[in-house]
């Protein structure tokens, strides 16, 4: 039977998700619980509620690998004049390992860059599986703490931080995301540990995202709890001695 993945939503000249012009394909399916996720129809456990959604970000489709890549393959003159490229992203890519190999092994073949946005949480197996086939991978990256990253997150790190440090000793260019959220990561403390952590890993570039609300609106249309209901923002400006952190420790880190 021929290999299909789960496919949210194909998104064309994205350009912050890698190098140059790109085509983002996001995934279906993420087995997190992040508290303040923007995009909660995409988590395994709202599967259902998904269906409440009254516009067209839930456009789940049933693809194979040469319907994805007849898209991504539309834009290919951009990619090449751009030094751009094809990059997975999620819900969890690694939840389909074996679609996300196929598909990057396929746009390798095309000549086109691969990247892939994971939080790394699956087993080295999978992980390797995804790893072999991508040019650049975008970490995100939540919490140094085991603890507080199961209390944010649903699940600790112990897997994710085993998988990094694969990546690290395969000399996988990386570059890290984190979502800055408040109560959760937003603490100096915080920044000094990720930035540690991130160092042991030879990561040299960190993106920044803070917290924002555009989701807000889908955990009413569902009718599903929001821990983070009416929490504000946070802005670049809001965090200036967060990302000096990361500065004083060597680490490129600019905000996305
Ligand atoms: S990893 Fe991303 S998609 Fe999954 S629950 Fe967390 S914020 Fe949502």
């Amino acid at each position: 039977m021929e290999l299909t993945g789960h496919i949210f939503n194909i998104q064309k000249f994205s350009i912050n998700d890698g190098p140059g012009i790109r085509t983002t394909v996001f995934f279906q399916g993420c087995p997190l619980a992040c508290r303040w996720c923007a995009n909660p129809e995409s988590q395994n456990r709202f599967a259902d509620q998904a269906r409440l959604l009254d516009d067209d970000r839930c456009r789940r489709r049933v693809m194979t690998v040469d319907q994805v890549m007849a898209e991504v393959l539309q834009d290919k003159p951009f990619y090449d004049q751009s030094g751009g490229g094809m990059t997975l992203s999620g819900g969890e890519v690694l939840q389909q390992a074996d679609f996300a190999a196929a598909l990057c092994r396929a746009a390798r073949a095309q000549g086109v860059h691969t990247a892939a946005e994971t939080t790394g949480f699956a087993s080295p197996q999978r992980f390797q599986m995804l790893l072999e086939e991508i040019d650049l991978l975008l970490i995100d990256v939540k919490h140094f703490d085991p603890d507080k990253h199961r209390a944010g997150a649903g699940v600790d790190n112990r897997l994710i931080l085993d998988n990094l440090r694969a990546a690290a000793a395969a000399d996988k260019p990386m570059i890290a995301r984190i979502p800055v959220i408040p109560r959760f990561n937003s603490a100096p403390e915080d920044a000094q540990g990720l930035a540690r952590l991130l160092t042991d890993l030879k990561v040299t570039e960190v993106h920044l995202l803070p917290f924002h609300q555009l989701g807000e609106r889908k955990y009413q249309q569902m009718g599903v709890p929001y821990d983070y209901d009416g929490v504000d923002q946070l802005h670049p400006e809001d965090l200036a001695y967060y990302r000096q952190i990361f500065l004083d420790t060597g680490l490129e880190c600019t905000f996305l």
